[in-house]
């Protein structure tokens, strides 16, 4: 099918169309730079930049793809989870060009959305998978035996998201936002050679919180590390500092990836969301699993921030599947649980 997806549920206005699984367009606003100076994304402001971009980068993907509103099977927008006004903004435009082209609108979840645009990548997901789904907002394991009826938990962050912990380790190091890619490119010219915790790893932790993270305490001690230093009067080594920081990171998400493949006897990994963009995530994760026989997927960088295209996977995979459209009064819904693939 011939799918138009539209993703509004951050700072990224993004439209994509796919057919079956094959990416025509990907056009994409940011309003990242509006938000840059405050230290993280103002909803009002983001609201007002989805409004401005909406028709714009709407007609820059069909021209990419050549096509018309006409020719499109159906419309595919994220109805959540996000911010609720930013979300607002993309479920309104994506039911008005449904009507005015009488096409089938699917409300679909972002998070799964960022799993089902690795399929643009790699085609078809196989089934059973293990997802890592690892943004801004969220960081979860999930089972994925059927990605257009539904996906399991298997467990998430207690406290803060991978990629929030990116955002706020590059804060203190004096980094811009977001800051997944600033420490990405500084760990590259340093060593890890700071042992930071490794959140949820203990032996304690395994019964209740074996596919939990948490990266509230990794920051904490992060930031207690350079203010000690600071205090002694002698220079922050950054470049190790993120270095240390991201092995940390990686080194529980990965680990616990693999071994909840290992649990579920299942052999593929698929990665998803903004820190799937990470360079050494990408690669300890495909080291990790090629030992154990763990086929890892996951997508080109620009593919795993917020995008159109994800959504339009997503829409794509429902449609084949035989799911049936959404109502037109679908909701925005900024809690938008991960269980629901759409609405
Ligand atoms: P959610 O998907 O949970 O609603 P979001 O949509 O805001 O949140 P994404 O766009 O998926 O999040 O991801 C953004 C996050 O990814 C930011 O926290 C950013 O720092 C992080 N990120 C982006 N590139 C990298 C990178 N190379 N390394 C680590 N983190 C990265
Ligand atoms: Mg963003
Ligand atoms: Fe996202």
């Amino acid at each position: 099918p011939l799918v138009l997806g539209i993703e509004t549920s951050c700072d990224e206005t993004g439209v994509g169309i796919v057919r079956g699984t094959t990416l025509l367009a990907d056009a994409l606003a940011s309003s990242v730079d509006l938000h840059a100076r405050f230290g993280g994304v103002v909803p009002e402001v983001a609201s007002r930049a989805h409004l401005e971009a909406m028709v714009p980068t709407m007609q820059r993907a069909l021209d990419e793809a050549g096509v018309t509103l006409a020719d499109v099977d159906a419309i595919a927008v994220t109805s959540g989870p996000g911010l609720a006004g930013a979300l607002l903004v993309g479920v309104a435009a994506a039911k008005g060009y449904a009507v005015a082209a009488e096409k089938p609108v699917y409300g679909v979840n972002h998070l799964a959305a960022h799993v089902a645009v690795d399929t643009l990548e790699h085609g078809p997901l196989p089934e059973p998978a293990i997802a890592l789904l690892v943004s801004g907002g969220h960081s979860s394991l999930l089972l994925v035996d059927d990605l257009a009826g539904g996906v399991t938990p298997l467990g998430s962050t207690i406290d803060d998201a991978a990629g929030e912990a990116f955002d706020k380790v590059a804060r203190l190091l004096g980094m811009p936002f977001p800051g997944g890619p600033p420490i990405d490119r500084a760990a590259r010219d340093g060593q890890a050679t700071i042992a930071f915790p490794r959140g949820l790893t203990a032996a304690k932790d395994q019964a209740a919180h074996r596919f939990d993270f948490s990266f509230s305490g990794l920051k904490t001690a992060v930031a207690r590390w350079v203010e000690a230093r600071e205090r002694a009067g002698e220079p922050v080594p950054v470049n190790d500092v993120a270095a240390s920081f991201q092995d940390a990171v990686c080194d529980v998400l990965t680990a616990k990836a693999i071994d909840a493949c290992r649990q579920h006897g299942v052999d593929t990994l698929v990665i998803g969301g903004g820190v799937a963009a990470n360079s050494r995530l990408r690669a300890l994760a495909e080291e990790r699993a090629a030992k154990v026989g763990i086929t890892v997927r996951v997508p080109r960088p620009k593919l795993c921030t917020d995008n159109g295209a994800m959504v339009a996977a997503l829409g794509s995979h429902l449609v084949a599947a035989g799911v049936r459209p959404s109502r037109l009064d679908l909701p925005a819904d900024s809690a938008m649980p991960l269980t629901l693939v759409s609405v």
